[in-house]
């Protein structure tokens, strides 16, 4: 089979910005050859056995140079693979991708180009800046300010550059920021013009300074801007302020750390993102299916028996759905007789999506919770099935029992410790906000850390809890419990979360 190459754009660093065309390329790829900048948050995108080349400079080596990153793609699509080749921004603007789309055309490498979200359209925007405004602007364009103005080889005109009315956005340009200026205010540009620098453009890195051709380079010095960052000249910068939305966002500048399994982690992490926290993923447990036991097999092969069946999580409503799948079986196999409880409303939405309704929701999400929303049910001599995870608090089946239930209790999975890399971990310990979903999140995350980074998490973050179950592990490790759900479920968490950033800064 004959290899193919996709020359993707990966968008300016908001991984939201890559393209429904690019995730697709980046899903189905076997060898991913991928710059540093503005392209780290996609790769978990891609498949776990994908083949990773990084083409820019990593610890300890030294960036491929554009020579050896061609011979790559064209060597891994001669010999048959999806390739990827993710860059920033996008691919044909400043990116060297034309470059890439020759060495694959003369080699007869069948090639797409997925193009992207550039920086000099999306930083500025990020800023709040639009590059062209009724009335103001009805033009842009784009430049490297990589070459030195002030040498005669230079192939950019920048008194031409200057005469041009419209907007300028300057790419690559902050090591000359002072001989550009000079140059445009040489060649005509009003010294008053608004000018701003936009620095790690939709990250949640990014910094910007708004001022004016004359005072940019100064205020850029003293505010300690650098690369990357894209520089705009025209009247639209003198926007900035008044269309400016990022720095509303409530989380800005603030990271969180999430310490969900991986596999659940993105609606957190993404929701946290939105209302503009740096996210550190530190997945602190990873679900495992357990072998199927003789008392789960016994459970399944009696489900349709149960008039009572209690379900405490999104993991377990998924894991015995994949055990009766195994048996070939699904929804039908539960009787329409049985009551259905599902701990909280992200456990019956999942149950809904395997075809079942629950028939009951408790007020509270956590066991009691259950416990007493069964309160007018009758349950003496009631057949019972509570699937969970291994290692689950006994209040439930101890209540149910105490209420004459004849539970039968199965252990589907196993929230099993996963192993962190260090700098993940040292992220986490200096974060602002660590959140816990669970209580075995909190267990193995204090699991991961050596004494002095416990004694470092103790003091420093600011611990959100989903609810009281959760912040009771918490204590017991050690940790103080700054915010906690009044609502135990991740939308709640959230809101603790904002409740608690809005009570250490008030906002006027
Ligand atoms: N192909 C890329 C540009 C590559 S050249 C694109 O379309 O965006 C690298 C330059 O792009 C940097 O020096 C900087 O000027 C700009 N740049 C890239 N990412 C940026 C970001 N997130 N914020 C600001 N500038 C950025």
């Amino acid at each position: 089979m004959s290899g193919f190459v996709h020359l993707v754009g990966a968008g300016p660093g908001d991984p939201g910005l890559l393209t429904v065309a690019g995730r697709r390329a980046l899903e189905q790829a076997e060898v991913v050859v991928h710059d540093r900048l503005g392209t780290e948050e996609l790769l978990p995108l891609c498949a776990p056995d994908a083949l990773l080349l990084n083409a820019g400079k990593a610890p300890g080596r030294q960036a491929m140079s554009q020579d050896e990153i061609n011979e790559s793609l064209v060597e891994h699509g001669l010999a048959g693979r999806r390739v990827v080749r993710l860059k920033g921004g996008d691919p044909f603007v400043f990116g060297r991708g034309g470059e890439e789309a020759e060495a694959l055309a003369d080699a007869g490498v069948a090639y797409a180009v997925v193009p992207g979200i550039t920086s000099a359209i999306a930083a500025p925007a990020y800023a709040g800046i639009p590059v062209t405004h009724r009335g103001l602007s009805t033009s842009f364009t784009v430049v490297t300010g990589h070459e030195d103005p002030t040498k005669p080889s230079e192939q950019t005109d920048w008194a031409a550059l200057a005469r041009v009315p419209g907007t300028l956005v300057i790419l690559m340009g902050m090591g000359r920021l002072p001989a550009i200026s000079a140059a445009l205010v040489a060649g005509g540009r009003p010294p008053d013009q608004p000018a701003a620098a936009v620095q790690w453009g939709t990250t949640p890195r990014q910094r910007r300074v708004v001022a004016t051709l004359a005072t940019l380079a100064d205020r850029v010095r003293e505010e300690g801007l650098g690369s990357p960052a894209v520089v705009v000249v025209g009247p639209v910068a003198g926007l900035a302020d008044r269309i400016a939305w990022l720095e509303r966002r409530p989380l800005l500048g603030h990271t969180v750390v999430v310490t969900r399994a991986r596999a659940q982690a993105s609606d957190l992490s993404v929701r946290l993102r939105e209302l503009g926290a740096a996210v550190v993923e530190l997945p602190a447990i990873r679900i495992e299916r357990l072998p199927v036991s003789p008392a789960l097999t016994a459970a399944l092969d009696g489900i349709a028996g149960y008039r009572l069946i209690v379900l405490t999580s999104v993991n377990g409503v998924d894991a015995l759905f994949a055990a009766l799948a195994d048996r070939g079986s699904d929804a039908r196999a539960l009787s329409p007789a049985t009551t259905v409880v599902a701990i909280g409303p992200a456990t019956a939405e999942r149950l809904a999506a395997h075809g079942v309704r629950a028939d009951m929701v408790p007020e509270r999400f956590v066991a009691e919770g259950i416990l007493e929303s069964l309160e007018g049910t009758h349950l003496d001599e009631a057949a019972t099935l509570v699937a969970r995870a291994r290692g689950s608090r006994p209040e439930l089946v101890d209540g149910l029992r105490a209420r004459g239930a004849l539970v039968d209790e199965v252990e589907l999975y196993e929230a099993v410790p996963e192993p962190a890399d260090p700098e993940a971990i040292a992220s986490a310990v200096g974060a602002g906000h660590l959140t816990f979903t669970a209580s075995s999140t909190v267990r193995s995350f204090m699991a991961l850390l050596g004494p002095a980074e416990r004694a470092a998490v103790a003091a420093g973050p600011r611990v959100v809890s989903i609810g009281p179950v959760t912040s009771a592990t918490a204590r017991e490790e050690g940790l103080s419990v700054h915010a906690e759900a009044t609502e135990y479920t991740i939308p709640g968490l959230v809101e603790a979360l904002l409740a608690d950033v809005a009570a250490a800064a008030p906002r006027s």
